[in-house]
């Protein structure tokens, strides 16, 4: 205590204050508690950790932290004098804690002796691993799925140039067919490959944007005038219902542009022939944004699929779009929604989806209006 004092006096640092707010300033909860359990010291992130309003002085740690592994880690921590840590899931995909116990000393071991014999104060440090361990997994699973997209094509251009390469001179007219199929297959490659580097532009933030206020009507307009072919060809009836039209929004025509085509070609591609694809606008009550959609009479989307469908490379069902709606080749990457989303929310905007399976699908976005350029008309 003397050398405190003397340090205290040397340095002008109250050493109390100092520890305190170094406790305040750790980024996660940290606590400190005696032998017996009892916590003698916290900082914030403990109570908002534990949803606790009053004081924590005194309370015994296996009161506050109801796992048992946890508090058994302490335990050891405090049996064995050294410092321990462990971390615990709730799930696979659960929340995850990482719990470091490390002994303090709370005086300087006499001279000759490494460390104290007996500690009598514990660190107790609350570390959520959750969202790492989730940007870990989605790091996993992208990594997988490109090699699974790529492979699938990759593993068939390998079949159909053997096959060519036997066919060649025996029937040219069969060779002629798998060259096709060939081209359809690097040709979704490419497309691929391309969306891939797209979407790592738009989410490292390089896509560069040039925001101007646009007719709400002309986005849409524009989005079914380039898509009628495609509709007509599948016998979907394509139409536009449009309210508030004249509302001018702080949009990117043709990043928006690529939102509403992808939308409406998704639209198209899960509507069987004599269905129906509507695409508008309206206002929304608020003033400040106007909101897009894209209606179809399509197969739905299941509630449990609805909330994954604009992550990368998320697919309900790879045959179903492939095969048999718009034939072979028709399948998409699993990367358009996940680009769609990306350039909505660089607008400052929402996406999101409503089904039912059987009947149809909806898909919604936002865009702000254009501030002090709203039309008058
Ligand atoms: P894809 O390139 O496979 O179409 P998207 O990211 O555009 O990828 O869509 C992801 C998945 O969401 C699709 O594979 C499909 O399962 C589902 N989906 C998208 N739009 C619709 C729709 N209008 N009706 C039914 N399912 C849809």
């Amino acid at each position: 205590m003397t050398e405190h004092t003397t340090a205290e006096k040397a340095t002008g640092i109250n050493y109390r204050h100092f520890f305190l707010q170094l406790l305040e300033a750790a980024p996660w909860p940290v606590l400190v508690i005696d032998r017996a359990l009892t916590i003698r010291y916290y900082n914030r992130h403990v109570c908002s950790l534990f949803g606790v309003t009053g004081s924590l002085q005194k309370v015994k740690l296996d009161q506050l932290i109801t796992s048992a592994a946890m508090i058994q880690l302490v335990r050891e921590s405090i049996a064995s004098q050294r410092p321990q840590s462990a971390e615990f899931n709730e799930g696979p995909s659960g929340p995850c804690w990482k719990v470091s116990v490390t002994p303090l000393e709370h005086h300087k071991p006499p001279a000759g002796q490494e460390r104290l014999r007996e500690y009598h104060y514990f660190a107790v440090a609350i570390e959520d691993l959750t969202e790492l361990r989730r940007l870990e997994r989605v790091r996993r699973d992208f990594v997988a799925n490109i090699s699974h997209e790529l492979r699938t094509p990759l593993a068939s251009v390998r079949l159909l140039a053997e096959t060519l390469e036997d066919t060649i001179e025996t029937d040219p007219e069969q060779a002629q067919v798998f060259v096709e199929r060939i081209e359809k297959e690097v040709q979704y490659l490419t497309s691929l490959v391309s969306e891939l580097l797209e979407l790592s532009r738009i989410e490292s933030g390089q896509l560069p944007m040039v925001i101007e206020p646009v007719e709400a009507q002309q986005l849409v307009r524009e989005g079914m005038a380039r898509l009628l072919p495609q509709a007509q060809r599948h016998r979907v009836r394509l139409r536009t219902e449009i309210r508030d039209g004249q509302v001018l929004v702080a949009a990117d025509s043709k990043q928006i542009g690529r939102v509403l085509v992808n939308l409406i070609h998704n639209a198209i591609k899960f509507t069987p022939s004599g269905g129906e694809v509507v695409v508008g606008t309206f206002a929304e009550p608020d003033g400040c944004s106007q909101r897009f959609f894209v209606r179809d009479t399509g197969v739905g989307i299941r509630p449990e699929d609805l909330p994954r469908i604009f992550e990368r490379f998320y697919k309900v069902d790879r045959s179903r779009s492939k095969f048999d709606y718009l034939g072979a080749g028709g399948g998409g990457s699993g990367l358009g929604l996940a680009i769609a989303r990306h350039i909505v929310e660089a607008h400052g905007g929402r996406i999101f989806a409503e089904s039912t399976v059987g009947q149809g699908s909806t898909f919604f976005f936002t865009l702000p209006v254009a501030r002090a350029e709203r039309s008058t008309r």
